[in-house]
């Protein structure tokens, strides 16, 4: 049970974040409110693990590998880990079952349209949406924050396509292949590839980048690999769906009234974009500790968020040092390592490996500079 006085909890946004918070927050005996539309949107959300996730995850699972590879100069890097596993979940039944959960939930208010206002007279919080208004004394937000201007942007297009190669072209995931032709100096760009099956694979064009370019430049890029890459058996109906996003890499502002959550509460690892293990993290310390500010505490140790400001000043000064670094890091590191670092699970000694593995110059360059 937690704290009398925060049993009364409001969320705007219905995305994973809103969703999962609102279901554990539930669980522990909290009436919520949660405020937002349906999440409709395609979501393959992917995670390094060394120990399960919860068992409501399961039947999302699409896969689980303990290998992976990264693609640079035309040669493959196979990583293998003992400990740590990649795992991708169908995001968007996730987010269908956890609706369907909460929905048969008697302390769940579930009002599906946008929060227009939300304001704080007075000691509650006043939350207008098209069709009612409302007051709540906790108030969590996990609407998109704004992007700082120190960080950087990641953004993808993914095609999920029939390939009756795919268990041939790669029986694992593609973290990283920058065998492709580069957008501009302002960026870098990979591809990224998730084996959906023995016939099917999810190709995303990324991008981390100081701005986002047109959308159809990362289509035509997913598209030219897939077409390099897949043979053309299915190639009438080859779709099988397109996911795409915007997400942070670096701090984010948060200029809402109430307490961030998600993404807008630094859920989102700064060197990678990757957020959903972040969540979870925080809200393992909210029921560790009963505490609801901590799901809006940034959910990474110092040293990781501390080697990630690094890591994304030299990308931001030169994004073209992106695929020495990373290929670095796919080379002179274990799967184990690579894995523990992505998770942040990783200790100073293990950092110092990871530093010895990059390219001295522009790190000592970013360590000195304001
Ligand atoms: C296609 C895609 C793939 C991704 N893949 C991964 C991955 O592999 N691994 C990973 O860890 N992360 C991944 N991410 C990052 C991803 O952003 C997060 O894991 C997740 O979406 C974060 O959820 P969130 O709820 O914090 O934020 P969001 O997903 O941004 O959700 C915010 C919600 O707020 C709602 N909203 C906006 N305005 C209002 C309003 N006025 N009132 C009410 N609601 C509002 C929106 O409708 C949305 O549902 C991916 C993101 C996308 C888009």
């Amino acid at each position: 049970m937690i704290d009398n006085s925060m049993t009364e909890v409001t969320i705007i946004g219905a995305g994973i974040s809103g969703l999962l918070i609102a279901r554990h927050l539930v669980d522990k005996g909290a009436s919520v409110t949660l405020v937002g539309p349906e999440d409709k949107r395609q979501q393959t959300l992917c995670t390094w693990r060394n120990m399960r996730p919860p068992e409501y995850y399961n039947e999302h699972v699409i896969g689980r590998w303990n290998t992976w590879q990264f693609g640079a100069n035309d040669t493959n890097i196979v990583q293998q880990s003992d400990s740590y596993w990649y795992e991708a979940l169908d995001g968007l039944s996730l987010k269908i079952a956890l609706e369907q959960y909460l929905s048969t939930q008697p302390r769940l208010t579930r009002i599906k349209e946008l929060a227009n206002t939300e304001k704080k007279p007075n000691q509650a919080f006043q939350i207008d949406t098209a069709s009612s208004s409302f007051t709540s004394l906790y108030l969590l937000d996990s609407r998109p924050p704004h992007f700082s201007a120190k960080g950087l942007i990641q953004q993808f297009y993914g095609i999920a396509t029939h390939c009756d190669q795919a268990h041939i072209i790669t029986k694992h995931p593609i973290l990283m292949d920058f065998n492709i032709p580069q957008i501009n100096p302002d960026s870098v760009a990979f591809i990224y590839v998730i084996p959906l099956g023995q016939e099917s694979v999810l190709v995303e064009a990324t991008l981390f980048g100081i701005s986002t370019v047109e959308e159809s430049i990362l289509k035509n890029l997913a598209q030219n690999w897939i077409k390099e890459n897949c043979s053309s058996k299915h190639v009438n109906n080859s779709l099988i769906f397109e996911e795409k996003g915007i997400i942070p890499m670096g701090p984010v502002a948060f200029t809402n009234n109430g307490k961030p959550a998600g993404i807008a509460a630094g859920s989102a690892r700064q060197s990678s974009g990757y957020s959903l293990r972040g969540l979870e993290r925080q809200i393992k310390q909210f029921e560790d500790f009963n505490d609801l500010t901590a799901l809006s505490h940034s959910p990474y140790s110092s040293l990781s968020t501390w080697m990630d400001k690094l890591f994304l000043k030299v990308i931001r000064n030169n994004p073209s040092l992106g695929k020495p670094i990373f290929s670095a890091m796919g080379q002179s590191l274990t799967g184990d390592q690579f894995a523990a670092f992505m998770a942040d699970d990783f200790s100073i000694k293990d950092g110092l490996k990871i530093i010895r593995a990059l390219p001295k110059i522009p790190f000592l360059r970013a360590l000195v500079s304001k």
